[in-house]
């Protein structure tokens, strides 16, 4: 039988429950003690057991419910069996009680791309910087990205063993996004986020230029955007290669259904076609609020040295 809701709305809601299941799984490892660490390409790009299994638990879930999807996971993994208790089959009945937006409600499941950071901000993960991480669940449609789902899994996790353990942010553009509490810097102040484990010396000529109040530097792309949409940071500045598409897809959604703007440092908005390179080779820009204040700072040496 045909469902009544659309195919976009059920994929929401599909993937914040398999974003939550990922969450516990983030958790499990750190709490088994055994973080399987891997170096893919050098001692900064770092792969865990937790990044092996949450892939395979939200590409495995996406797939078995939506097997027309394009599905682009971040880590390269042997096809193996799927151990069942990794599969989420539950969706968050609250999505499917929103409206689609009309410009999506004939979408088809092959049209759709999905793009996966099983654990973005492996490296502080590994150095027990755990509010850092999240998991991202990205939705592109005509090379677009209309639907982002982020888990924390360690949110609240300085606040006291009362407080509720992580969080999942959610969000569709035309709908909005949910799962948080917007709030802005305040007026007047600078204040920039990027990387904490990739910097370089384009990175800090760039934000040197931006003449910033504060720097913070932290991990994590979903973690930045988030300090955009909490009032934390004015605007996320990464004027480097390595950053990828599953890096960016679902957190740019977010920022961009309450408002806010991210491209490369040119000023380019960035593709999320299943064809694209996965490379955002120009860096990231991206404020909540006064985004030329930022675009109109970036060095002419920076935009030369990262062509997109
Ligand atoms: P960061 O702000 O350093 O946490 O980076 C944001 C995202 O981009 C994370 O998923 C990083 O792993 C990734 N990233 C940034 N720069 C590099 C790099 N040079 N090599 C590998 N991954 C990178
Ligand atoms: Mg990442
Ligand atoms: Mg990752």
């Amino acid at each position: 039988m045909a469902s009544r809701h659309t195919v976009l709305m059920r994929l929401v809601a599909s993937a914040y429950s398999i974003a939550q299941k990922a969450g516990m799984i983030v958790r499990r490892v750190i709490a088994e003690g055994d973080l399987g660490i891997v170096e893919k390409t050098c001692a900064t790009d770092l792969q865990t057991k937790a990044d092996r299994l949450v892939q395979m638990s939200i590409c495995s879930s996406l797939a078995r419910k939506f097997p027309k999807l394009t599905i682009i996971g971040e880590e390269d993994l042997p096809p193996e069996e799927v151990d069942q208790e990794l599969i989420e089959d539950g969706q968050w009945e609250e999505i499917l009680k929103q409206p689609c937006p009309s410009q999506y409600s004939d979408i088809k499941e092959e049209d759709l791309v999905v793009w996966v950071d099983p654990l973005d901000g492996t490296k502080e993960y590994t150095e027990g910087l755990l509010d850092n991480v999240t998991v991202l669940i990205g939705i592109a449609y005509e090379g677009k990205a209309i639907a982002g789902i982020i888990n924390q899994p360690y949110y609240n996790y300085q606040a006291g063993p009362d407080a509720v353990l992580g969080r999942t942010i959610w969000g569709i553009l035309g709908l909005g996004a949910f799962g948080f509490q917007l709030k802005e810097v305040p007026a007047g102040k600078h204040i920039i986020t990027t990387t904490r484990s990739h910097n370089s010396k384009l990175v800090t000529d760039c934000v040197t230029a931006m003449n910033p109040d504060d720097v913070l530097r932290v991990g994590g792309a979903g973690n930045k955007i988030i300090q955009l949409i909490e009032g934390k940071a004015s605007a996320y500045v990464f004027a480097s290669p390595g950053c990828k598409k599953w890096d960016t897809c679902a957190p740019e959604v977010i920022l961009h259904a309450v408002g806010g703007k991210l491209t490369d440092v040119h000023g380019n908005a960035l593709q999320y076609n299943k064809e694209v390179k996965h490379m955002n080779s120009a860096g990231v820009l991206a404020t909540l609020r006064n985004y030329d204040y930022y675009a109109s700072r970036v060095p002419e040496s920076v935009k030369k040295a990262l062509v997109p």
